[in-house]
């Protein structure tokens, strides 16, 4: 029988003590049943909200239509029209802030709106199963354009230059492509096989894929820059910020960066079968509240330390990460220990992290973010007994990339500056994604990938023209 409205269908899960244990997905999809259900419950809104809302405009009740129809072939194509990574970004993306956030359903945060991101990842998925690929008449071109970076944001721009019938060629310095997909997001969140098979797909639509390719090091900005009639930049944000604060020199503190993708993409928790180790201990401090201290702190979990602390100089109600993510580390036995802030990380003789040194902090007036401005008590500072603390609180772009172009015009944060078309101060070379923004989100990498592919088209028929 058909509900509109009602209940959001509840999503299965592997059970806790089952997952602490292991890097396989957590959530165990929608059967077909129950992706039906939750495509009926939608009352078609005319003005579609939804899609005002999510930033590649994907047509996104049209797509639930199509599941409510039972037609999957057709949810997925829709879908895939404007969104070149439906399977990752249904998994991945804060719909809680976009689509499904402005879904009526879900409104005074009922958590009703229709679950969109796993929808999507169901018809995804599906296709992936039933072979159905987005096919695309391509009129060839002559010219060619070069892409620096394999995160999101190239493989949008990738996907969209190739309708538009030019030559596309990644560069990516790392053996694997994908960016913070790859090496970043866990695979319990993104499962690795869901990002190799979206990113076969730009192999087969015609996209070269050269990897091992450091723009900047072992090939140069400049000299592609000659080869190509375009440019994208999508080099995303990898270099981790630390605090500053004393101990960061010792052994067990690692950036999150470090701690990621040594956990993921050099897969060590799989040492030995793999070669990278990893030394995580039993009591884990993970610094910061954002999407990478969850991953963080689930990993450090799932390599087996008994106590992960996220300590944090607000409260859960200002923390960035998505809803889900720390409600599954909450589940996972994680500690969040609010209004704290490190002021010092201690070490034993051997130069091992033995503890942490917190100060507490309450909360003030709002900031420049508009969360409330953490302000340190004088005098509460206290220590923490850890042997492992994982710092995640935050990141910019490389500046290994930046040195090397100083003719690219940079903002103060050391972010690419841009106009509104994502045009750069250097002709024909464009820019989104977190290199751009600075850490930003995958959708918003995606939208951005758009973007610079209809300035670059636009660019060279102005340039043909002249
Ligand atoms: C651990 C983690 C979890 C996250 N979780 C979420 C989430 O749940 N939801 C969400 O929406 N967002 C999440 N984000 C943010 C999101 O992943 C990023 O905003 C997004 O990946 C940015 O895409 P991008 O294409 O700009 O850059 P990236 O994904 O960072 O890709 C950049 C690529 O460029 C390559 N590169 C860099 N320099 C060079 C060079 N000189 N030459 C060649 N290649 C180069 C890098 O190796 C990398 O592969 C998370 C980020 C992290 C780190």
């Amino acid at each position: 029988m058909i509900q509109i409205g009602g209940t959001r269908i509840p999503m299965q899960e592997q059970k806790v003590q089952e997952r602490i244990k292991n890097f396989y997905s957590v959530p165990l999809g929608y059967t077909e049943k129950e992706v039906v259900a939750e495509a009926q419950r939608c009352i078609l809104c005319k003005d579609a909200p939804c899609e005002k809302f999510c930033p590649v405009n994907m047509k996104i009740r049209d797509m639930i239509r199509k599941v409510a129809e039972r037609d999957f072939k057709q949810a997925f194509l829709i879908a895939k029209e404007d969104n070149a990574i439906p399977a990752i970004a249904g998994r991945v993306c804060p719909q809680e802030n976009q689509c499904e956030g402005v879904c009526p359903l879900g409104i005074g945060f009922t958590g009703n709106g229709i679950n969109i991101g796993k929808l999507e990842a169901f018809i995804a998925d599906w296709a992936m199963e039933n072979g159905i690929k987005e096919k695309f008449y391509v009129k060839e071109r002559a010219e060619k354009v070069a892409l620096i970076g394999s995160g999101p944001a190239s493989i949008s721009c990738a996907v969209d230059l190739r309708k538009f019938g030019y030559k596309v060629t990644i560069y990516e310095a790392l053996h694997k492509a994908g960016g913070v997909l790859q090496y970043g997001i866990p695979a319990f969140r993104l499962p690795k096989d869901i990002v190799e098979y979206e990113l076969s797909y730009l192999t087969e639509i015609g996209v070269e894929i050269k990897l091992n390719n450091v723009v900047g090091q072992n090939i140069k900005f400049q000299k592609l820059n000659q080869e190509y009639d375009a440019i994208f930049i999508g080099t995303g944000a990898g270099a981790p910020l630390f605090m500053g604060i004393e101990g960061e020199k010792l052994k067990g503190l690692y950036s999150a960066n470090e701690f990621l993708i040594r956990t993921n993409l050099m897969k060590a928790y799989k040492f030995p079968e793999y070669d990278t180790p990893i030394v995580c201990g039993n009591k884990v401090g993970v610094i910061g509240a954002g999407n990478v201290t969850m991953d963080s702190a689930r990993c450090a979990k799932r390599l087996g330390a008994k106590n992960v602390q996220i300590l944090y100089r607000r409260t859960k109600k200002e923390a960035p990460a998505r809803d889900e993510e720390i409600q599954h580390a909450l589940e996972e036995g994680i500690i969040l220990k609010e209004l704290v802030n490190p002021t010092r990380i201690l070490g034993n003789d051997m130069g091992w992290v033995n503890g942490i040194e917190l100060i507490k902090m309450k909360l003030g007036k709002p900031d420049k973010s508009g969360r409330p401005r953490p302000i340190p008590i004088q005098g509460s500072e206290f220590i923490m007994e850890v042997d492992t603390v994982v710092e995640a609180i935050g990141t910019k772009p490389n500046r290994l990339f930046l040195t090397k172009t100083p003719e690219l015009e940079t903002t103060d944060w050391g972010t690419i500056k841009v106009d509104k078309n994502l045009m750069t101060n250097i002709k024909g070379v464009t820019a989104g994604g977190d290199a751009m923004r600075g850490n930003a989100t995958v959708i918003l990498a995606l939208g951005d990938g758009r973007k610079a592919a209809k300035t670059v088209h636009k660019y060279i028929l102005m340039k043909n023209s002249t």
